[in-house]
């Protein structure tokens, strides 16, 4: 596959390269391109000059859509491979890249279709007018993603920024750059222009940075931690730079004692340990009603001892690789903090090897977890579950509510009315009843508080990569 730099249609070599390493078996993978300061220069400029070209300017709505749908053609008759390539270079098992896969191509069949049904208003002004609406692409866009899911976040942006006419400059994480490299040649193969889509792997400090400051960028839409997105928030403040940002969670999934525990549990589980818990709505929080607290903790550990981390290519691992050596360490310390802070070790705790090696760590469940331990307010970003009790609906809320972060939430029940309650008073973008960890192109996903603004998926999406225009016709 191409490991340089996709810049406006072309390959470009790199000044310098560096060297990926598979977490699994922790063998060189690849050695890439980095792009540096003169890099995204150019990647932008080839993004505006593509955006002011005829080639995309004039193309008609409907013929975007269809090259966003032939671009979910070429990524479907191309997914073993690019979700083989995802398991090496994140770690993750297999069956899970393939869902990452599926995933991104909705995504690009979701987002074809609005491509010609992005349309403005008549409105009903005071006067002799004719007052209507355009809605015109923002421009060009910086699109910053992180390593968790690196191929589906990088779609969640690039698929409706394409669909509403923008270009866009796709900077993947640092540790996990190849399926978008691999999305960037399906780009071309679809016969998107030059300059539509350009893709420039590179560290945040220096290619992220450069990008989130360059004057000729109209929005940057970053996925990634919180603290980052703070910092893209000041900088972009000096070129008056649109933003969104999809930030960190710690998201609470509340078991109150009348629901389905056996499912509960399984939801439980599910939440924490999908994605070896790099799941920014990783259900970390584990809420539990006093009265079931106990035979809710003693089915998880079980579960959870059951689910040892495995070669991400056996087809039963449900546990992959940590993805750095540097993730795992900074996991392993909150696991530390955890048994210093007070809280119960109930089952895992270590790092582990397959077949000798790669950045493993167990499955991990802290019970008797409170408010103030590190392993409660900070966002772990790995397989650590930890368990809290509350007594009654308006504690576990409150409970639920303590934190600054508001990605997602989970609730148990059979009770309809407490469903719905729980909901509307949960402060999170997105709350899951009786299920967890689903997404679709249509639902749209973000965050409340520290969890960051605006959304990815859905129509709403879409808002993030327009302008509105408003035209008056003296009559
Ligand atoms: P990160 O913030 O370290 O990096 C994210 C991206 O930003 C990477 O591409 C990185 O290279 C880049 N970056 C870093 N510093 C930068 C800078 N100064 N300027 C511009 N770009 C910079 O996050 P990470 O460790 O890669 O990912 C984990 C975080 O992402 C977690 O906090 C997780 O919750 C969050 N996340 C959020 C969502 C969501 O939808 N809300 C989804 C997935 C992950």
């Amino acid at each position: 596959m191409k490991t340089d730099l996709l810049i406006g249609g072309e390959w470009r070599a790199a000044a310098k390269r560096y060297g990926l390493v598979n977490p699994a078996t922790e063998e060189p993978l690849a050695e890439v391109a980095e792009a540096g300061e003169a890099d995204i220069d150019a990647a932008v400029r080839a993004a505006r000059a593509c955006l002011e070209s005829k080639q995309w300017r004039e193309l008609p709505a409907r013929k975007r859509g269809q090259l966003l749908y032939r671009m979910a053609e070429l990524l479907e008759q191309r997914s073993p491979e690019i979700a083989e390539v995802e398991t090496r270079n994140n770690g993750k098992p297999l069956f899970e890249s393939k869902i990452d896969v599926a995933m991104a191509i909705e995504t690009f069949r979701y987002y074809a279709g609005w491509a010609d049904k992005l349309t403005g208003d008549t409105l009903p002004v005071s006067g002799n007018f004719f007052t209507y609406t355009l809605r015109e692409p923002v421009g060009v866009v910086g699109a910053i993603v992180p390593w968790n899911f690196p191929l589906n976040l990088a779609c969640w942006k690039v698929a409706p920024a394409l669909a509403a006419g923008c270009t866009v400059v796709l900077k993947p994480a640092h540790e996990t750059p190849l399926t978008a490299l691999l999305l960037g040649e399906i780009a071309l193969a679809a016969g998107l222009p030059p300059g539509a889509l350009n893709v420039v792997p590179g560290p945040g400090a220096t290619a992220g940075a450069a990008l989130v400051r360059h004057p000729l960028v109209d929005k940057i839409a970053f996925t990634g931690s919180t603290e980052v997105g703070q910092w893209i928030m000041r900088e972009a403040a000096g070129t008056v730079k649109r933003v969104t940002l999809e930030l960190g969670g710690k998201s609470p999934n509340i078991i109150f004692a009348d629901a389905d525990l056996a499912a509960a549990v399984r939801g439980a589980q599910n939440g924490i340990f999908y994605g070896k818990g790099e799941v920014c709505a990783a259900g970390s929080r584990l809420l539990v009603e006093r009265s079931v607290h106990d035979q809710v903790v003693a089915q998880l550990a079980e579960r959870a001892k059951q689910l040892a981390p495995g070669d991400p290519f056996d087809k039963g691992t449900r546990l992959g690789a940590i993805v750095s050596q540097r993730q795992q360490e900074t996991v392993l310390s909150y696991i530390a903090a955890g048994q210093k802070e007070g809280a119960r070790l109930v089952v895992g705790g270590k790092a582990a090897k397959v077949n000798g090696k790669g950045f493993y760590v167990e499955a991990t469940v802290f019970d008797g977890a409170t408010p103030g331990m590190k392993i409660v307010d900070e966002e772990i970003f790995g397989p650590v579950l930890s368990v809290l009790t509350f007594d009654t609906e308006a504690e576990g809320v409150e409970l639920a509510n303590r934190s600054r972060y508001g990605l997602a939430a989970g609730i148990w029940t059979r009770d309809i009315q407490k469903a719905h309650r729980v909901a509307r008073a949960i402060k999170a973008g997105t709350v899951w009843v009786n299920t967890y960890n689903f997404y679709d192109p249509a639902a749209p996903f973000g965050g409340y508080k520290f969890s960051g603004f605006g959304r990815d998926l859905g129509k709403e999406a879409l808002d993030n990569y327009t302008e509105t225009k408003t035209v008056w016709v003296g009559l």
